[in-house]
């Protein structure tokens, strides 16, 4: 068989340091002289990371000998002419322990593409071959990736094994990470198609069989949501396997999607232990995490905006459709959860309540409309600071309301004949199905309108000008109590308040965010200022701040003692009414599941 044109070696070559060796071989490197080139950002995470200034060292022989190589900008490397095959060695610092990064120590190794593979510019589309070394520090580490094995060739990996992989072109070579050390895994099947769960971190008695359960039933009802006739799972098209790639910590949350795996990171008290009937309770978060990414296979790996249609992975790519890729999917996550059958309907609507908490806490949705803040992400949404509550909305949390206010919409006017679900099947079958296979179409900028009402007949064109492209807050409860569920709100406690967000410090609390127009925004105190006391007696904490404000009732003048940087300073307030607020979701009581059937299942 003929060999690949662009082969990868990694090595595992200082865990200590962590340090991977990558030898890059390109068979027939650019006469005019090779361009070498990392991506400056990760797909899914819109944030501009320049991994390369993680590799340390880069040295590139040819035929000849030594080639001389230089920068050419944060993210290219020049090498001068020379005949092939062109050799490059380079290093990689592996210490970010994150799902979007590269990490390596002693007891495992975890990276993404974008962090270790260098591509040869013009070349991006040819075939990869990546050889897997095992390490040589320890012994019977295995592989987890849903990179497919080099089959056919000698020197293919077993299954989990080290050895050969092999990509179809570059964009797939990124988009599936690999662990490998000595992580606990089970593997279990929905609609015939194999998914594999790896965790990766100290976790005692975890009770693998019931995340595999549950997990199973969530991907199988998603499959039946996009294919309800040939229940065939989405990343057939690219790998044998799903893999989900699960990093436990201490307190860690996150994810991000691949097209045949995710990489997560959890908690560790929000995982179940094998011989303990009752699941934490943050079990439900986890179980949402993984519903979350898994929808995405669909939903932004397969079914993209057109301006990820390719990526371009050296500048920002904008788009105004985050809240469909993210708030949709955000919508589903949960609903999933519900008709799966892991959680029931009061643990549903709790989930919801508290996205509603969410949205309606921050006074920046009123500034920013979901479709800013989605071109916006690479700049203000991933690169928040203390006046983000004042100045953001979340395309994720008013994404996901905003599903919901479609999908009862659509339900209501169509008389329950038509959902959001015939929505996304339109995406997957027009975009999304076959992106892998020669199909590489993303959706416009501006097609959701017509494109909701061919699937549905339901022109939702006002709602989308008012509460997407405009910053109306979704009016859920109307439309909930016709669909049988009534929603209501009120004042989390009733103790009069600053309005501030704080953080433990030293001597004091710490105000992170001062909400606009609330006491402490009137009273002129800033985020960053230490309050150390109300009316003469010390706050030491945000126990010691309820405790005092216990003791008032909104409209009292009180004077603050803060802090701002090494100078003491004091202000007048005037308290205020609560004003974070609870929401509460219920079924209307009286009303039969035959009345409800409107409401989202
Ligand atoms: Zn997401």
């Amino acid at each position: 068989m003929k060999d690949e044109l662009i082969r990868y070696r990694v090595q595992l070559a200082d865990p200590a340091g962590h340090r991977y060796a990558i030898r890059l071989t390109i068979a027939q490197p650019d006469p005019a002289g090779q361009t070498l080139r990392l991506p400056a950002w990760i797909p899914g995470s819109y944030l501009i990371r320049d991994f390369a200034r993680q590799i340390e060292t880069l040295q590139a022989h040819g035929a000849g000998g030594a080639v001389e190589t230089r920068k050419t900008d944060s993210h290219t490397w020049q090498c001068a002419p020379a005949d092939g095959p062109l050799t490059i060695d380079y290093t990689v610092y592996a210490w970010d322990l994150s799902v979007r990064g590269a990490h390596f120590d002693e007891s495992h190794a975890f990276f993404n593409g974008c962090s270790v593979f260098l591509a040869a510019a013009g070349q991006e589309s040819a075939p990869c071959l990546v050889e897997l070394c095992p390490p040589d520090h320890a012994t019977g580490w295995r592989v987890h990736t849903s990179l497919p094995r080099a089959t056919g060739r000698p020197d293919c990996a077993a299954p989990h094994g080290f050895g050969c992989y092999r990509a179809p072109d570059y964009d797939a070579l990124i988009d599936h990470p690999v662990e490998i050390g000595t992580p606990q895994s089970i593997t279990f099947e929905a609609h015939g198609a194999v998914h594999e769960l790896v965790f990766t971190g100290l976790a005692p008695r975890l009770d693998l069989e019931r995340i595999a359960a549950d997990a199973r039933k969530i991907c199988a009802a998603q499959i039946e949501l996009f294919e309800p006739r040939t229940a065939r799972a989405p990343f057939l098209d690219s790998a044998e396997r799903y893999v989900f790639l699960t990093t436990i910590t201490g307190d860690g949350y996150g994810g991000l999607e691949h097209r045949a795996s995710t990489a997560l990171m959890i908690s560790r008290r929000d995982l179940p232990v094998r011989g303990r009937d009752a699941a934490p309770e943050g079990y439900e978060t986890f179980l949402g995490l993984l519903s979350h990414e898994y929808f995405h296979t669909w939903n932004v790996k397969r079914i993209k905006p057109a301006a990820f249609a390719p990526y371009d992975l050296r500048r920002p790519n904008h788009t105004r459709l985050l809240w469909v890729f993210e708030g949709f999917t955000s919508y589903y996550d949960d609903l999933m959860l519900l008709r799966a059958g892991v959680i029931d309907e009061p643990a549903y609507f709790k989930l919801l309540s508290r996205t509603l908490d969410q949205v309606l806490r921050s006074g920046g949705r009123l500034k920013q409309s979901v479709a800013e803040s989605s071109f916006d992400a690479w700049t203000r949404y991933y690169k928040q600071d203390e006046n983000s509550p004042n100045a953001l909305v979340s395309y994720y949390t008013k994404g996901a309301l905003i599903a919901l206010g479609l999908d009862l919409e659509i339900r209501e006017r169509s008389g329950g004949a038509r959902s959001l679900d015939d929505v996304m099947r339109l995406l997957w079958d027009r975009y999304g199905r076959g992106f892998f296979q020669g199909r590489p179409k993303g959706v416009p900028e501006d097609a959701l309108p017509a494109l909701i009402r061919e699937a549905t007949g339901v022109d939702v064109s006002g709602f989308l000008a008012r509460h997407v492209e405009g910053c109306e807050d979704v009016p859920l409860k109307p439309v909930l109590a016709r669909a049988g569920i009534a929603l209501s709100a009120g004042p989390e406690n009733p103790r009069p308040t600053l309005d501030v967000r704080t953080r433990p410090d030293a001597g004091g609390l710490r105000l992170a965010t001062v909400y606009e127009h609330g006491p402490a925004h009137r009273a002129g105190l800033s985020a960053g200022d230490l309050l150390i006391a109300i009316d003469g007696l010390r706050i030491t904490d945000a126990a010691s701040l309820d405790r005092t404000l216990d003791q008032y009732q909104p409209g009292d003048r009180v004077t603050l003692h803060v802090f701002r940087r090494d100078e003491l300073r004091h202000y007048r307030a005037r308290l205020g009414r609560p004003a974070a607020l609870k929401h509460r979701l219920e079924r209307r009581a009286g009303r039969s599941a035959a009345q409800g059937k409107k409401a989202p299942s």
